[in-house]
């Protein structure tokens, strides 16, 4: 029987000696009679070689309520405190926290135990962190919004800033695919499983399409789709970023108009135009196909300048475009080269035909351009065709004939169209 407490005993001893929370016995005043190693270690930052002879003197600067918390701790046993935060080293990157329980034992001893929670702290200050950062997020931003689906592409968590940009409210997208917030006329069955399965193959996956928020405004979208993948590397589900880009654009828009239309008339600029009919002389090479090009000088235009006045002039040069351009197709090209000098570049199209365009355009400026001044002075215009005909034939080469030919129509009286 002695012998078995006596082992029992030992046993005790041992787990309170190997025990991987600190363990530390006193009495009610705190003079410690028994302290296990982990102890020792974890107080080391306060006691150093001091030692720890009291307890409550010993955490006197860094828990100087634990001394009240047992002294006014009435009852016989129970547990004085539990968790109890005692921040060892002054707060910062590396600071030491340790979780306290006091247990009084019976009137006159106490048993402490110390765990270091350091590591559980700091994940928890992290966690909070990001919360902040993300509520912060979530309730500032207004062009994007971000949220998860599920492995089957469903909607499976909701934040505010989705409510933002799109107007639903959780019951209407939790569950729901991305089709939720394409806008309507884009509906397209392949759009999303699409999304999906490339995100899938190759990680993430970045679309851009028009969506519609609930109340019905349009807008121009970026979405981008991620795997969210397990520690094994099975899809846990994909993680969406949901951008609204009409502004950039629309800027973006706005720029490339900037640089490839003329200010005044809205034509094809010179300096585009010729980047477009290089490539249009490649394309009807390789394949072969018809190609012409119409230059369109306006008649006497110093005349209707001088008699009507520069503005006059502007508005003719303006409406010359509008009129040619509504009889032409959309893969045909008005550009204003300079002055009162057009081309139009017909792809696709014969000498034959080309010449067909062309007088109606010449036609149509002659019968409806008179209306943008009262002048005695007639708004008509030239042209002069050229066409491809043969490999060799250069964009330059092409250019030259239909001036020559532009030249033949003025020579010949104005107002009509030639052919080289
Ligand atoms: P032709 O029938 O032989 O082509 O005679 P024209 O008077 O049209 O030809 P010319 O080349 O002698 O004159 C072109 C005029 O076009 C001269 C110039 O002042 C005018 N012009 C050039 N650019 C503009 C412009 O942007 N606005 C206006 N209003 N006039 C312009
Ligand atoms: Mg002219
Ligand atoms: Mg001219």
């Amino acid at each position: 029987m002695d012998f078995s407490l006596e082992a029992e005993h030992e046993a005790l001893l041992s787990f309170v000696y190997l025990s991987p929370i600190g363990i530390i016995r006193s009495d009610v005043s705190g003079t410690v009679d028994m302290l296990n190693p982990l102890a020792v270690q974890l107080l080391m930052p306060i006691s150093g070689s001091r030692g720890v002879g009291n307890l409550f003197e010993s955490l006197s600067s860094v828990a100087p309520e634990l001394r009240n918390l047992v002294s006014s701790f009435k009852a016989e046993r129970g547990p004085v405190c539990e968790g109890h935060r005692i921040q060892l080293t002054p707060v910062g990157e590396r600071s030491t926290v340790l979780s306290c329980n006091v247990i009084k034992l019976n009137s006159d001893t106490l048993m402490t135990t110390l765990t270091d929670i350091t590591r559980q702290v700091e994940a928890e200050r992290r966690a909070r962190q990001h919360e902040s950062w993300l509520a912060g997020i979530y309730t500032s931003v207004n062009d994007f919004t971000f949220f998860t689906l599920d492995a089957a592409g469903r909607v499976d968590s909701w934040n505010s800033s989705i409510e933002e940009l799109t107007g639903y409210a959780a019951d209407e997208v939790l569950g729901q695919t991305l089709d939720r917030f394409y806008a309507s006329d884009e509906a397209d069955p392949h759009r999303c499983p699409e999304h999906i399965a490339l995100s899938r193959e190759e990680g993430w996956h970045i679309q851009e399409c028009w969506c519609q928020s609930k109340s019905g405004r349009r807008y121009a979208a970026q979405i981008l789709v991620a795997v969210l993948r397990e520690e094994d590397g099975e899809c846990a589900g994909y993680s969406v970023v949901l951008r609204d880009v009409s502004e950039r654009k629309i800027s973006s828009d706005e720029l490339t108009r900037l640089l490839t239309t003329d200010h005044l008339t809205g034509a094809v600029n010179r300096a585009h135009f010729f980047k477009l009919a290089e490539k249009e002389v490649q394309r009807a090479k390789r394949f072969a196909k018809p190609l012409s090009f119409v230059m369109i000088d306006a008649d006497h235009f110093k005349q209707i300048n001088d008699t009507a006045g520069h503005q006059a002039g502007d508005r003719v040069l303006t409406r010359i475009v509008q009129v040619a351009r509504a009889g032409l197709r959309s893969i045909d090209v008005l550009a204003r080269l300079g002055g009162e000098e057009f081309c139009l570049m017909l792809p696709g199209t014969s000498a034959e035909e080309a010449f067909v365009i062309a007088d109606r355009v010449r036609q149509a400026i002659e019968n409806t351009c008179q209306d943008v001044f009262d002048a005695q002075v007639k708004v008509t215009v030239s042209a002069g065709i050229a066409s491809l005909t043969s490999p060799g034939d250069s964009l330059n080469d092409l250019i030259g004939w239909a001036d020559k030919a532009l030249y033949e129509a003025k020579s010949s009286g104005r107002n009509c169209v030639k052919a080289i």
